[in-house]
């Protein structure tokens, strides 16, 4: 019986060298990543952190959502979005009829700035190669981007969220939506005001999901 091995000989005395081209595979260039995300010490975020929070979730999404940076449970845990902010996010994706998992979450920085603080330009930097590369392995079929930081580092602009959140943007020639971040609706303080931003949120989730559809 001829064996793949001889077959796979005859092709590169051939010289069909395409047998040797490796097939792309999502899992291991994002295990790959993370790793590297692990050992990452580019900016001084590491050395407060607790974690790093390189992101989870599916591996070929429809959405990936992007925060700004692990807070204090993230940073506890490792994972992204697990706290309160999380919970709310949690709840948005399963309402868009998707689960924690059938999505991918992640971060413009992978750690905890301190006390919460918005990471500064040079962190940003520093960072921003790993969203990029998480993005270019995943593919998502949009990316929704939550709150000003994500937004303003994504479009490099300094746009207020409130005016262009629901708006169609791209980032790597990728569709992006950008909304309101969790804690921003948890933030509000009168009835009026969280059902106002969460009817707003949800409108844009709902341009979200007609860009996955195709509409
Ligand atoms: N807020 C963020 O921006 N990211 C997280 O992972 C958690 C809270
Ligand atoms: Fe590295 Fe990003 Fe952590 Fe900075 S925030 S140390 S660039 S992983």
């Amino acid at each position: 019986m001829t064996e793949i091995s001889d077959i796979l000989k005859f092709y590169k005395e051939i010289g069909a060298n395409f047998v040797e081209k490796k097939i792309p595979d999502p899992s291991s260039e994002l295990r790959e990543l993370s790793q590297k995300i692990l050992l990452c010490k580019k900016c001084p975020l590491h050395k407060g952190k607790t974690n790093y929070v390189p992101g989870e979730g599916c591996l070929a999404p429809d959405i990936m959502f992007v925060g700004e940076g692990p807070g204090e449970t993230e940073d506890k845990f490792g994972r992204p979005f697990i706290g309160k902010a999380g919970q709310l996010l949690e709840k948005i994706i399963e309402k868009m009829g998707y689960s924690r998992e059938s999505v991918f979450i992640g971060n413009i920085v992978k750690c905890r700035p301190p006390n919460n603080r918005d990471p500064q330009k040079d962190e940003v930097e520093a960072c921003i190669p790993y969203l990029e590369q998480q993005i270019k392995i995943l593919n998502p079929k949009v990316i929704v981007c939550l709150g000003k930081v994500a937004l303003n580092t994504m479009l490099n602009a300094n746009y207020p969220i409130s005016r262009v959140r629901g708006n169609l943007f791209s980032y790597m020639d990728i569709p992006l939506i950008p909304t309101y971040h969790p804690a921003f609706i948890l933030h509000k303080k009168s009835r009026e005001d969280v059902s106002r931003v969460k009817w707003e949120t949800w409108s844009d989730m709902e341009k979200v999901l007609a860009i996955v559809k195709g509409d």
